[in-house]
């Protein structure tokens, strides 16, 4: 059995030779946390933008959609906080040069503890069989408790150090654990400093008149700073809510695992302002509605967890990740954050303007309070493909590979396939593609034997297979193959249309 390491470099190996998502620069060796979206990738990314903007824009009356600038004024980040507070702990190895984020090495010594663990957990469940209780184990066997505790003492120094900012002490917790640099093996480290993780530029074509400024870390701020112009020329009433798409940056110091931390990245927000103190209340409302949505798409549910924080960022005063089970463990992909009104009313006091709301209910004004969903687009992605990936074994014996991408979001909708290229199949299959292409995209594919152009489509996750034979000369039908069960059964060329956008079709929450 392949392990799940393996499993998602073949998924990676499956998105470069696929054509879903390439190295950025690759000619010159690739640039670092930065990638492209292929031409399978750029279809299935817009397939999941639709996903959302459907369900958040098209479904709900009082969500509006805008599109922002990535540059805004410099003071944006002043108030929310991201040039004073954005940052990471990171430090350097002065042998290898490599640099770390502080808090990751040491919470790579932990995972390395817990691993124990679990390898002593996993051979007493082979050694005790049926009566196996692990919870009784983990409470009374000594090699186990020792451990466990040693994790808890070192996350409560960790997480104590990271809360107050004691950037020594971290240091301290590193050099205690006899942390080595796992590229030179050395215990030889700078300090720990802070490193602030937004991109800056200049504006302004004179250096001297430059200004400093950045490339947004979030999408949020876009929203915030045009909340007003949207309520007054929308005449929305709270509660409303405003969504984007778009690109975020962040120069993250340890950049790994494809496409899960990227520097460069796109997410899809929603902020939701209501009544102070009926925050509560609608951030339970959108934790449920953005579960539904994940589900919706027919991805096993045990894939999905919420983690509920504990410990809240400054703004928030509740806030829960939805995590996805990547082929490295559960990570988060959205957080779904109650932020009160600590953005409006930083806004408000660095700019000098009102950004009071006017409740004509409560003849009162007030600054809104706000939930916000924030999901990353990439993220997303990759939890679609490491689902989706699947080697299956055929009857006959021989293997394939293909994409369970659920259907609303694969890249290609349909192939039309003539069985072979003579006999005026090519022309009847032409005239198949030229009707369907009205309403999707479809790919047209006459190389090859049959068997071998539906393991291409299978590759890319196309969910039907048309095939052109020489029946549907006599009476206009064609099969229609199903890729997850590979069934196949004949319809008329007049329903293909119809068929396919039900067999399409999804409820949106
Ligand atoms: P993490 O703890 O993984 O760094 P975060 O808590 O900083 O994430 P948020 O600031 O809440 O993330 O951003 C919202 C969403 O944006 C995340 O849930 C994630 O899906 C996505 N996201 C954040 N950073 C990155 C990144 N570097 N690359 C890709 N997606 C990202």
């Amino acid at each position: 059995m392949q392990n799940n390491e393996d499993k998602f470099k073949k998924i990676i190996a499956h998105a470069k030779e696929y054509g879903f998502v390439f190295q950025s620069s690759e000619i010159y060796d690739g640039l670092s946390a930065v990638y492209d979206y292929a031409q399978n990738g750029v279809e299935l990314k817009n397939n999941i933008k639709n996903y959302w903007w459907k369900s958040m824009v098209q479904m709900n009356e009082n969500i509006v959609g805008i599109d922002s600038a990535i540059f805004m004024h410099p003071t944006v980040w002043k108030a929310s906080g991201h040039l004073g507070a954005f940052n990471d702990p990171m430090i350097d190895n002065k042998d290898s040069k490599k640099r770390y984020r502080a808090d990751v090495l040491v919470e790579d010594y932990m995972a390395k503890i817990e691993a124990k663990i679990n390898k002593d957990i996993s051979k007493a469940r082979k050694r005790f069989g049926e009566a196996f209780d692990e919870n009784e184990f983990r409470t009374t066997n000594g090699r186990i408790k020792d451990r466990q505790s040693k994790i808890e003492s070192i996350s409560g120094r960790l997480y104590g150090a990271m809360e107050a900012e004691d950037l020594k002490a971290i240091k301290t917790l590193i050099e205690d654990l006899e942390i080595v640099c796992p590229v030179s093996g050395s215990k030889n480290w700078t300090d720990v400093r802070q490193f602030n993780l937004m991109f800056s530029t200049q504006m302004g074509s004179v250096s001297e008149d430059a200004d400093e400024i950045y490339l947004r870390p979030e999408t949020a701020q876009g929203i915030f700073v045009n909340y007003l112009n949207v309520q007054k020329t929308g005449r929305m009433k709270i509660p409303f809510g405003i969504a984007q798409i778009g690109k975020a940056f962040r120069n993250e110091i340890v950049a790994r695992q494809f496409i899960f931390r990227m520097r460069e990245f796109e997410q899809m927000e929603m902020q939701f302002f209501v009544r102070p103190g009926e925050e509560l209340k609608w951030f339970e409302h959108w934790k449920k509605r953005r579960i539904a949505w994940h589900k919706a798409l027919g991805i096993p549910e045990e894939n999905y967890r919420f983690h509920d924080h504990e410990k809240l960022a400054h703004y928030a005063n509740a806030a829960s990740d939805i995590e996805y089970q990547f082929p490295f463990g559960f990570k988060e992909l959205e957080g779904i954050h109650s932020r009160t009104d600590f953005d409006l009313s930083a806004h408000q006091k660095f700019s000098n303007k009102k950004l009071q709301y006017f409740d004509p209910e409560l003849n009162k004004s007030y600054v809104p309070y706000v939930i916000e969903t924030s999901i990353g687009l990439d993220r997303m992605f990759l939890s679609i493909l490491s689902y989706a990936y699947k080697e299956e074994k055929l009857i006959d014996g021989s293997m394939r590979v293909v994409l369970a991408i659920p259907p609303v979001l694969a890249p290609v909708k349909a192939a039309i396939l003539p069985l072979t290229k003579k006999d005026g199949l090519p022309e009847k299959a032409r005239e198949v593609m030229n009707t369907l292409k009205q309403d999707y995209l479809c790919q047209y594919d006459e190389k090859d034997a049959i068997g071998k152009r539906y393991r291409r489509q299978d590759a890319i996750g196309t969910p039907y297979c048309i095939t052109v034979d020489h029946q549907s000369l006599k009476d206009n039908t064609v099969t229609i193959r199903d890729r997850d069960s590979m069934q196949q059964e004949r319809i008329d060329i007049s329903k293909l249309s119809e068929i396919i956008k039900e067999k399409l079709s999804i409820k949106f929450y």
